[in-house]
């Protein structure tokens, strides 16, 4: 029943498409094409769309060598009102035009006109890659940086994937044809590799493995005990009322009211990348206290004890450093503020955007100094010390993100590690890029 009605509808169109094929020129109107100039090369197929007012007829895509027609569709094809969309190849038997004057056309027969033209670039070669300047070691959980160059005439996309599929967008970097970008080796995964994958206008594809000297770390197992002030604490912080919790997991309600205030997840806000062409970058050790001692290093994984008994497990996404209590955080680069608030376990949170893709985020935090959209400069104070949040002592929770992975903070804080992994990186690149 169903399949009768499907086809008689189906020979109604057919039966309309006959009464449409006379038609007139002005009863097509192309708008568009989806691209001028198109980009081919003549070794794959090629699909274009046009858009506009369209009637069921004959339509030829046809590729004008000079004054020579070659006749790329020869058939009725399938047409919407709005949209025609044709995969057409080149003729295996004919050589390929070596003439520079190459126009796409769509030539409808019975109207015996064109209807819309665009200039046809041939692009057979894919983008050339190269690696110029890459970090001397890429440590597991921590960042790296790559320079490269990329050329392709008709060049369209260049981002770096990761063996765990992780895309990284490269900034372009002093002129045309050179990237910068930087690395991070999510702590979690084993092993790594990344690839700079480029692709031009007419689907050209090159790869190129960055050559990454890797290395293994082997990151502890450590306990955190959260101290009797814990209960009290954490009712005054979260403006619960006092509560009479007899019987119930009381770090499991603490975390779920903090979790109640997370207002996003840092992750994927610090994972906007970069845009526009860079001519200078630098960046410089963070220094977010005067003076410190690590509590807690970057990538264990930690055990939660509350009351003598084991709440919960995480890897510590950042450093744990304490100086006096409510010592004062300041910005060790400068950036733009895009987090300031309540964020769940790490209680008070900065998250600053250094560009690039870099960013430094401040947990545990007492006060906030600086409101989103602040713009803050290396020395600024945006903040003081607490244990707001999960936390077991006034501390500051330092992290840093690259395109939305944490990293190992603590290379950050390193200027040794500074010098050799990122400025001395792009000094070799610069030389390369000037020559
Ligand atoms: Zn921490």
């Amino acid at each position: 029943m169903h399949k009768q009605r499907f086809l008689s509808f189906f020979y109604t169109l057919i039966l309309a498409a006959g009464v449409w094929s006379c038609v007139n020129a002005g009863q097509i109107t192309v708008d568009y094409i989806d691209r001028d100039p198109v980009v081919w090369n003549l070794n794959y197929p090629l699909k274009v769309s046009f858009f506009g007012a369209f009637v069921p007829t004959e339509y030829e895509l046809v590729l004008m060598n000079g004054e020579k027609a070659i006749f790329l569709t020869n058939k009725k094809v399938i047409v919407s009102s709005t949209n025609l969309t044709i995969t057409a190849s080149y003729p295996s038997y004919l050589p390929y035009p070596l003439d520079e004057r190459l126009m796409l056309k769509l030539w409808v027969p019975a109207i015996k006109s064109n209807v819309v033209t665009a200039v046809l670039v041939q692009d057979m070669s894919p983008p050339e890659l190269k690696v110029i300047a890459v970090s001397p070691e890429f440590k597991k959980g921590g960042s790296a940086l790559v320079v490269f160059e990329a050329r392709d005439s008709n060049l369209k996309k260049v981002i770096i994937k990761d063996n765990a599929k992780k895309e990284f967008y490269p900034q372009p970097y002093i002129c045309e044809g050179y990237y910068m970008c930087f690395l991070g080796w999510y702590v979690k995964n084993s092993d790594y590799a990344a690839w700079i994958i480029a692709s031009d206008e007419a689907g050209n594809m090159s790869t190129n493995k960055i050559p990454l000297n890797t290395k293994d770390v082997k990151y502890l197992v450590g306990k955190v005990e959260l101290g009797k002030t814990f209960e009290k604490d954490k009712t005054k912080e979260l403006g619960l009322p006092m509560s009479n919790l007899q019987g119930i997991d009381k770090y499991a309600y603490y975390r779920e009211q903090m979790l109640e205030k997370k207002k996003v997840n840092i992750p994927e806000l610090a994972s906007i990348h970069p845009e526009g062409i860079v001519e200078m970058f630098t960046v410089k050790a963070f220094k977010p206290l005067l003076k410190w001692r690590v509590t807690s290093a970057f990538g264990k994984v930690r055990e939660y004890f509350f009351e003598g008994a084991k709440k919960s497990e995480s890897i510590h996404m950042g450093v744990d450093m304490a100086n006096e209590p409510k010592d004062t955080i300041y910005a060790g680069n400068g950036g733009t503020v895009i987090f300031s608030g309540y964020n769940g376990g790490y209680g008070n949170t900065l998250v600053i955007s250094h560009g690039m893709g870099i960013y430094s985020m401040y947990g545990h935090c007492t006060e906030l100094f600086v409101q989103v959209g602040e713009t803050v400069y290396s020395g600024d104070k945006v903040g003081t010390t607490g244990k707001t949040g999960v936390a077991s002592g006034d501390h500051l929770h330092f992290g840093m993100l690259i395109q939305g992975v944490y990293v190992n903070s603590e290379e950050w804080l390193n200027p040794y590690w500074i010098k050799t992994n990122i400025t001395q990186v792009l000094d070799k690149a610069k030389k390369s890029i000037k020559k």
